[in-house]
């Protein structure tokens, strides 16, 4: 249903009116390095997400955000095309096959295809232990972190071949030191790097990129848990080089460059973003 939905719209929407789509925004640049291209970032409503999308549209590239509340879709469209910025958004909960659908759709309806996902939306309901974890939350956090951009990206990837397109996932410094307390989440993020290696490699032929970027301690609703008390201060300044947790945006440029033509032979690497380095 939802490829021949598609295929129709191919018939309409061919590169030029792509651009027309661009042109009646103001705050985009015409000349930026993501120009004419199309955007989807999940989890695009807040915090890091919502830093890339906004970075993305003002290099230029046309915006699908999504999130799973319609008032957070709607306040960050009305914040990006306030600042003139080419956004359209839906409502995804990553883990719903329907939501993805249609957020797929709304990909192809708004722009005609889709040259860059970054897969942004990630979860962690439970503070604890591994192995104190139900079976429920493992399903979820696991869902949602590492199955949903595989199936979201096996979706939209009819739609994605042949355009030099690049996937960037998002997964986090726990991936590397994991964190007590955060049990399953640490290994979800994990999984996330073994995905980026995979699809970079199975994606290759077809002329698609998958990197990652990893970020460490960040500012957002997300992470409040940890840069709100005091033993995590002390311990941050003890073992981090640069003295300050990370801005969302911190995390946006980066993106960007990985979706543009400079990246174009970087394939299935994960970058930090956190202030140290993870590496010899
Ligand atoms: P955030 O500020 O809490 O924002 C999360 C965004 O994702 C919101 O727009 C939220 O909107 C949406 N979202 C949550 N669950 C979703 C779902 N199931 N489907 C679709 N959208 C969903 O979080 P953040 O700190 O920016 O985190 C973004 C990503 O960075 C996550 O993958 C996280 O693991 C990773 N990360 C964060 C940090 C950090 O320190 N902040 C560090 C390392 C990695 P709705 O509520 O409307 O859905």
């Amino acid at each position: 249903m939802l490829s021949a939905v598609a295929r129709g719209y191919w018939g309409w929407f061919h590169p030029c009116a792509r651009l027309s789509v661009r042109m009646s925004s103001t705050g985009i640049d015409g000349k930026g390095v993501l120009a004419n291209r199309v955007a989807v970032v999940t989890g695009s409503t807040s915090g890091i997400g919502f830093a890339i999308a906004r970075r993305l549209a003002r290099d230029g590239a046309h915006m699908v955000i999504s999130s799973r509340k319609q008032q957070n879709v709607d306040w960050a469209m009305a914040k990006l095309q306030g600042e003139g910025l080419s956004v359209a958004g839906i409502v995804c909960h990553v883990g719903k096959a329907e939501d993805r659908e249609q957020l797929v759709a709304k990909a192809l309806e708004h722009c005609g295809g889709v040259d860059f996902l970054v897969c942004s939306a990630g979860v962690n309901p439970l503070v604890g232990s591994t192995l104190g974890t139900s079976e429920q939350i493992w399903d979820k956090i696991l869902s949602v972190n590492v199955k949903s951009p595989a199936l979201l990206l096996s979706q939209l990837l009819p739609y994605m071949e042949n355009r030099r397109d690049a996937v960037i996932l998002v997964s986090s410094i726990a991936a590397y030191n994991p964190v007590v307390a955060l049990g399953v989440y640490n290994v979800s993020k994990t999984a996330l790097l073994g995905l980026t290696r995979t699809l970079a490699l199975e994606l290759a032929p077809k002329d698609i990129r998958v990197n990652c970027v990893v970020p460490g301690i960040i500012k957002t609703d997300f992470s409040k848990v940890f840069y709100g008390n005091e033993p995590f201060w002390k311990n941050f300044k003890e073992h981090h080089q640069l003295q300050r947790i990370g801005e969302s945006e911190d995390c946006a440029g980066i993106v960007s460059f990985l979706c543009s033509p400079d990246a174009s032979y970087i394939n299935g690497e994960n970058i930090a973003v956190a202030g140290y380095s993870t590496r010899l």
